[in-house]
């Protein structure tokens, strides 16, 4: 696997998140200290606005008089701008309102507004509108920050109450006090701090900040004192507002510069980070994955080789090393234990079979003699028991075979009636003394000829219903075929047995297939076997791309059901072979006593059986021992066919072989059979591969060899 860049993209996105979490720290903690830093400076500017303006105005209005001179001049221009006309009707207003809350107050509302004098009518608009109305003016250059100011008049306290109660009052519990109450003084709690700076005509060093509808400002106040009396107030305001919005300007400034310098150092780190250390890990991972790959250990050069500095990564990359080297170690061992055992089982199959071959060759022909009927049946018992020997043996070597990976598929053209016939027709030989029946069901659609390995296919049919043979006391046993085509070229071949045998429970379905398994010992235990049967068939149909099922109800049956493609002409690329040897026993006794047949083989037991049992039919057999003499004995005489042994010291029979070939010509037509002890798939085919006309393994089987003669043996030697 090569998961490629992702590490340095992940890095990417893990600094990309640590650059947008700093940058919005960052911008807090600036904005904040911003925020406190600009709060603290307006205070003290708001402060000298105050001072300064209450400076000019003093300097204007030095004593009362000047102060109201000043007032009355200013306060055209100053005023907010009033309806004047409607003002009569405000006016009325005003006073119906006042009346009707305080009743026993008096009030002059006899005078018409145009009688009212300009004093009055001063007073009325200020009353009325703005008590504290005077001045109004942009931010002043020299204090750099936006602030406004204005005067706060003496009238609500002096003329005010002058005009209503006909004295002036600034006691605030003072009942006219109430009058106050359209504006500032509504809420006097709010207002303390402007209330007792007009009250004491103290300037106290606090700053007021209020935050509501009309803004966010902060207010200084600074009394008019003139000749010892407070006249009003300068209120001069910041609207911190402004402030904000010009501080989370310059904080968006900072944060996007601060993001800039993170990005291009990220960008840096990234290629770093990428340069020195990830690209170590990328050259590391292909190493790894090549080797994975291609198992190639010179792939520990090429790590040894890099530079991958002296850190981490470098054990890491050391580690890797070591561990490859290790591998290659342990790899040669596992080959050789592998090459002792293939060589073990080649030798203990060659040394079990070679006294086999007496054992079964001799036993077969005993039979054959003129016997006791006891006599007949000893030899009969003998030759079963080696059989079944052989069986074991096979399947070990099998089994051992299928696991380490080396049996083939060898497709050729073979026809499924005549091989499930076969098989059915041996098997129900098996039932003769049980009451059991078998029956096979094949479709009449059922191709004639198919393409797979049938010794293959033989092997797992016979395996499957061999079980059902033995597993069955009575009832019957069923095999139905079908066929159905996947495409053109393929067809799914399912073979079903179905038997009313002992049943599998369906917790031990699983474990039939495992090797050396046998359940249900208890019910089992005159049966016999290795265990090795279903363990190979499962094997070998999945080496042919099938599958095997079991489906059982225990006590009642089971039914296996064997799924195989197969495919309808010659697979491309397979080489073509003749239909396997594995034909039906032929009840007919070969009879051919004019053919020849040399036999050679360094064993004389071997030569011995091979003799009497060519003798079964006939044959005339020339034996010899080794090599050498099958060349000389092949110079002498034109045999019909040649039986050769495979492994002898000095010359072999491929050796032994071609040498007869090249020496004499017109054995370039005569059948040379190899026969060997050593039954492993290898062999067959290296045989082949030489130019040996067809294999026979040993211990050679009457029935093996009279089939093989049959096949082989000129047409024109055998009698029927
Ligand atoms: P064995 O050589 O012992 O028969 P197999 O691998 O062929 O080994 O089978 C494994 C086990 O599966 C058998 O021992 C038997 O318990 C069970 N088994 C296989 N076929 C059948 C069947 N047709 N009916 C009942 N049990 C079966």
């Amino acid at each position: 696997m090569k998961p490629k860049k992702k590490l340095i993209r992940q890095f990417a996105v893990l600094f990309s998140l640590y650059i947008i979490v700093a940058i919005v720290f960052a911008s807090v903690a600036v904005y904040f200290s911003q925020m406190n830093q600009y709060k603290e400076m307006c205070r003290e500017r708001i402060k000298d606005v105050g001072g300064h303006l209450t400076g000019l105005i003093l300097k204007e209005a030095a004593d009362f008089e000047a102060y109201q001179k000043y007032y009355m001049e200013h306060y055209e221009e100053l005023r907010i701008p009033c309806d004047f006309e409607n003002v009569n009707a405000a006016r009325d207003e005003f006073f119906r309102a006042f009346n009707a809350e305080y009743p026993d107050k008096t009030f002059r509302d006899d005078i018409s507004i145009d009688e009212v004098s300009d004093e009055l009518r001063r007073l009325y608009y200020t009353y009325r509108h703005e008590y504290w109305l005077l001045v109004f003016e942009e931010a002043r250059e020299s204090f750099d920050l936006p602030y406004t100011y204005y005067l706060v008049p003496d009238v609500q306290t002096s003329y005010t109450m002058y005009m209503i109660d006909g004295e002036r009052t600034n006691d605030p519990n003072h009942p006219g006090f109430l009058y106050m109450g359209d504006s500032y003084y509504e809420e006097p709690s709010e207002h303390k701090l402007m209330w007792n700076t007009f009250l004491t005509g103290i300037a106290y060093d606090e700053v007021y900040e209020w935050d509501n509808d009309w803004g966010n400002c902060y207010s200084y106040y600074t009394p008019l004192v003139i000749n010892g009396k407070c006249l009003g107030l300068v209120v001069a305001e910041i609207d911190v507002s402004a402030v904000n919005a010009m501080i989370l300007k310059s904080t968006a400034l900072l944060a996007a510069e601060l993001a800039f310098l993170l990005i291009i150092m990220t960008v840096a780190l990234l290629f770093f980070i990428n340069k020195y250390h990830i690209k170590r890990i990328d050259h590391l991972s292909e190493q790894i994955n090549e080797f994975s790959l291609t198992r190639a250990y010179d792939t520990v050069d090429s790590i040894n080789a890099y530079p991958y500095g002296d850190d981490e990564i470098k054990a890491l990359a050391m580690n890797t090393a070591d561990m490859i080297k290790d591998l290659q170690i342990h790899e040669g061992k596992v080959a050789q234990a592998a090459q002792f055992k293939s060589d073990f089982l080649a030798n203990m199959s060659h040394e079990i079979r070679t006294p086999m071959n007496a054992v079964v060759g001799l036993s077969d022909l005993l039979v054959e003699e003129d016997l006791t009927e006891r006599g007949k049946e000893y030899a009969r018992q003998i030759n079963s028991s080696a059989n079944a020997m052989l069986v074991v043996i096979n399947d070990i070597l099998d089994f051992t075979r299928i696991e380490a990976g080396s049996v083939e598929i060898n497709p050729s053209k073979y026809d499924i009636n005549r091989v499930l016939n076969d098989i059915v027709n041996m098997m129900a030989m098996g039932l003769a003394d049980k009451p059991v029946s078998m029956k096979l069901n094949i479709p009449p659609n059922m191709p004639k000829d198919l393409y797979g390995d049938v010794e293959r296919i033989r092997q797992v049919l016979n395996n499957v219903i061999s079980n059902a043979v033995k597993f069955t006391k009575e009832g019957s046993i069923t095999i139905n075929a079908d066929c159905k085509s996947i495409d053109e070229d393929t067809v799914n071949l399912t073979i079903r047995v179905a038997d009313t045998g002992i049943g599998i429970r369906k917790q031990d379905y699983e474990r039939i297939f495992d090797s050396f398994s046998q359940v249900d010992s208890k019910r089992n235990r005159e049966v016999e076997g290795t265990g090795l049967g279903l363990a190979i068939t499962q094997r070998l149909v999945r080496l042919m791309g099938g599958e095997i099922e079991v489906e059982s109800e225990y006590g009642v049956g089971s039914v296996f059901k064997i799924h195989m493609p197969q495919k309808l002409s010659m697979p491309e690329g397979a080489a073509q072979q003749l239909e396997g040897s594995g034909k039906a026993p032929s009840t007919r006794r070969l009879h051919a006593p004019n053919a020849k047949v040399l036999v050679v083989d360094d064993n004389s037991v071997n030569l011995f059986v091979a003799r009497n049992l060519l003798d079964l039919y006939a044959i005339k057999s020339t034996c010899v021992i080794s090599g050498e003499q099958a060349i000389e004995a092949a110079g002498r005489e034109k045999f019909d066919l040649v039986l050769m042994d495979y492994m002898m010291p000095h010359m072999d029979g491929i050796e032994a072989m071609k040498h007869i070939r090249e020496k004499y010509p017109e054995y370039k037509d005569i059948p040379i059979i190899a026969f060997t002890a050593n039954a492993v798939e290898e062999a067959r085919d290296v045989l082949l591969k030489e130019g040996m006309d067809d294999f026979i393994a040993k211990p050679i089987k009457s029935i093996e060899l009279e089939e093989m003669l049959m096949k082989w043996l000129p047409a024109g030697v055998i009698e029927s």
